[in-house]
Parts: C-alpha cells; structure tokens; sequence
C-alpha cells in the first residue's frame, strides 16, 4: 500500500510510472528530474566559466586619470577634473561595499555612513568630446563599456522594459560575464532628447520622453534588474539575466540646445543688482555653460527624479579653431599621426605643411562639423593619395595646401558648397 503512493518530490510522477526513484530525507526523485537537474547544473557552470572576460578593474587616483585623459583629449579641463574625481569616488564606494560584504555579510557599511553613486550628466554641443571622454576612462580602468542612444527608446513607446536593453549590451560587451558588467560603465548619450517638452507637467504631459526618464530611475538608483540576453522585449519563456546596477556607473550626455538661453536668464536674475563683475561677464560671453546646474535642467524638461539620481553636472567647452588643430596633432592617437602611421606602413613619409592643417580646421570650422568633420576632410583629401601612392615607387609624399584645396574642392563636401 505505501509503496503505490512513493512519488517523485520534483515532477509528482508515481512509482509505476518511473523506472527509478531515489530515496532523499523526506522525498524522492526519478531518473528523469535527475537528468534535468544536470543540465541545468551543466549550463550554469558552464556560462560562468565562459563569463570571464578579462575585465578587472585596475582603480587610480584622480590626478593620475587626468593625466591619462590629456593624453587623449584635448581641452576640457573641468569636465576631465570632475569626471576623474566622480570616478575615483564611484570605485572607491565600491571597494567600501565589498569590504562591509566581507565582514558583516550586508552591505550597510559600520559606521552607517553610506557613499551614494556619483553618476554624471554632461551638457556640451554635439561633437566636443563627450563620449570619447567617457569611454577613455572606461579603458583606463579596464572594465566594460557600453554607448546607449537615450533616443532609440522614446521609439520604442512608453517605459517598458525597453531601458533594460541598456543592460543587454553591457553584458554583450564583456561576453555575458555578470560580475564585470555589475562594475561597468555605461553612457548614455542624447539625454537631453527625453526631455519633456514643457517645465510644466500638467499641461503638455510629453508622456514618452518623460515615460523613459522615468524608466531609467529604476536603472540608475541600482536595483536587480532582469535583463533579456539577446534585447529586446522580455519574452515569457526567454532566459533573463539578473543584473545589479548597484555599481555601474552611469555617465549622461546630451547637448541641450537652448539651456544656454535658460542659464542666460537665471544667471541675469541672479545677478540683478549691476555691480556684476568683469570676470563673470567674460566668462559668461565665453560659454554659459559653465554655469549650468540642475535647475537648469528641470527647466529644459528633466525631471527632478531624474536630475536627484545624476547629482554630479559638468559641461565641455565649444572648440574653437586652436583645439580643433590640437586634436588633429597632439592626441595619441590624433588623426594626422594615424595618417602618418597609414603612408609609413606603406615605405612612405608623409609630410604634412602647416597651412594644410589650418585649411582642414578653417573647413570644419565653416561646415559646422566640430571634431568629428575633420576625419571626412582628411580624408576627402587623402584618398586619392591612399589610392595611387601604394602602386608606384614614391618614398615621400608632401602633402601641400594647393594639393589639400584641390582635392578637396573636388570632393562631395566640396562640391555642395558650391552648389
Ligand atoms: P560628443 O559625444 O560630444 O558628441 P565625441 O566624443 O563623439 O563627441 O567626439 C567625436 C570625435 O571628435 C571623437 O571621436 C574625437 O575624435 C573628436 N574629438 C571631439 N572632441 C575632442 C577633444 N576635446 N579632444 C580630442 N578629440 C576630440
């Protein structure tokens, strides 16, 4: 009799049903649950050997990650200042959570002094060096890095677990390892694009950019999120990955075009009173976005809950014609110096003359194209040269300003600005 009613604790099946059941302390279990539960052990082991990425995180001291950034970017001193220091805070908070885990098993430090994540938000025009500032400190540190456009997810409708595949592509990066992506950098680049569209919420509720502000709350204060491996929308019997973004680091981007009008008239306000002073009239000629803060961003339409999570704001200066030459020269990897690799790679020295170099900047000055224009000029002028020099016995090439003007006259950019 008790024989007939022996049944597998795991899938319920009877005695008669099965060819084996294995005795535990207080249930049994078939062939069949046995086999399954090997699997999954199997597959778990499995991607966490695989998980390991190389990543680790190699922490440095504030100056030390300046100087590194000034090796690959030029200007920007506050932003690099700021963004070194939020840096070492971010990591340094991170070693006082390990080291709490350690002794106490929880989190909460000891002396219940808790350091809050130093996410950042950066305003400066499109072009000035946001993202490469951002991914230059993720490779320093040697963890993963990601680059979101916060557009894509307006798209795709309201909140959702869309945010989520900002995850997704952090744990691409470094090869589904959890342990790295946790401690991982992600930028997310046009912020400002989510901003609803009026200060005021009750009368033009722009519910799908406020929708996704919103949806990243979750994501920056750092909770366990799961998260679909491969992206997109969560699907009932897809595998998720649990991510903590405790640790992560969020660094926002976005030009915010008008907040300087918004500066502009707080700066004024602020300022009623006429004794103001020289130094804060040059500077605010320079760029008012020196002064830009949070208020300024609620008004462009970020919301408070929002701006509370990115307590850290820093802005990059425009680039004038002086750093737009430098970035063609002094960066270590500064595009004349890949060209001259490119021609040496080739048996060829390419001389580069001064005037050349003014031509390319006063072109990107005059196409609006910022930094990122100069590649497509050096190369609207470089390409035949790329295309014939390798096929003939030349062991020099001087590239001149008539030469440069030449080409370039003659190429798609050229041309349309005649046209
Ligand atoms: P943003 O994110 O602000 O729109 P990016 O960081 O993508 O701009 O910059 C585009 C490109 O322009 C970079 O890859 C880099 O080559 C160049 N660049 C922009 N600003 C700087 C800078 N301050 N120093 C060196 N290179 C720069």
């Amino acid at each position: 009799m008790a024989k007939s009613t022996l049944h597998c604790s795991f899938c319920g099946r009877k005695r008669d049903e099965v060819k084996i059941l294995i005795a535990g302390q207080e249930g049994h279990i078939c062939e069949g649950c046995v086999e399954h539960a090997r699997e999954i052990v199997h597959t778990e082991v499995e991607s966490k050997q695989e998980g390991k990425s190389g990543y680790k995180l190699t922490v440095r001291k504030p100056i030390e990650l300046k100087q590194h950034l000034d090796e690959y970017i030029i200007g920007q001193d506050e932003a690099k200042k700021i963004i070194s220091v939020a840096v070492y805070n971010h990591y340094k908070r991170l070693n006082q959570v390990a080291k709490a885990v350690k002794k106490s098993g929880t989190e909460d430090p000891d002396d219940g002094i808790e350091i809050e994540k130093s996410n950042v938000i950066m305003v400066g025009e499109t072009g000035t060096g946001k993202t490469l500032l951002a991914k230059t400190i993720a490779k320093l540190l040697n963890v993963p890095f990601a680059i979101v456009d916060a557009t894509v997810f307006t798209e795709a409708g309201y909140v959702g677990e869309d945010v989520e595949s900002i995850l997704t592509r952090l744990l691409q990066v470094c090869n589904y390892d959890v342990d790295a992506a946790e401690k991982g950098i992600v930028y997310i680049d046009e912020i400002d694009k989510i901003a609803r569209k009026s200060d005021n919420p009750s009368i033009t509720r722009d519910v799908s950019g406020e929708g996704v502000q919103q949806g990243l709350l979750k994501l920056l204060e750092g909770t366990d999120v799961l998260v679909p491996p491969q992206g997109g929308r969560k699907h009932p019997d897809q595998k998720l990955i649990k991510v903590n973004t405790q640790n992560i680091l969020f660094i926002c981007g976005g030009a915010f075009d008008g907040v300087d009008k918004i500066i502009s008239r707080r700066v004024n306000t602020n300022s009623i009173g006429f004794n103001v002073n020289k130094e804060l009239q040059d500077a605010m000629k320079s760029n008012l976005l020196k002064f830009v803060n949070a208020q300024d961003l609620k008004s462009f339409g970020l919301i408070p809950e929002l701006l509370g999570r990115l307590p850290i704001v820093t802005y990059l200066d425009p680039l004038d014609i002086e750093t737009l030459r430098a970035i063609l020269v002094k960066p270590k990897n500064a595009l004349i110096k890949q060209y001259t690799k490119l021609f040496q790679l080739e048996g060829i020295a390419l001389i580069i003359e001064n005037e050349v170099l003014d031509f390319m900047v006063e072109k990107a000055m005059e196409y609006k194209l910022g930094a990122r224009g100069l590649r497509s000029i050096c190369e609207s002028i470089l390409t035949d040269a790329m295309f014939e020099l390798p096929s003939s016995d030349v062991k020099e090439f001087t590239l001149t300003a008539t030469y440069a003007r030449n080409k370039f006259d003659h190429t798609k950019m050229g041309i349309l600005k005649v046209a």
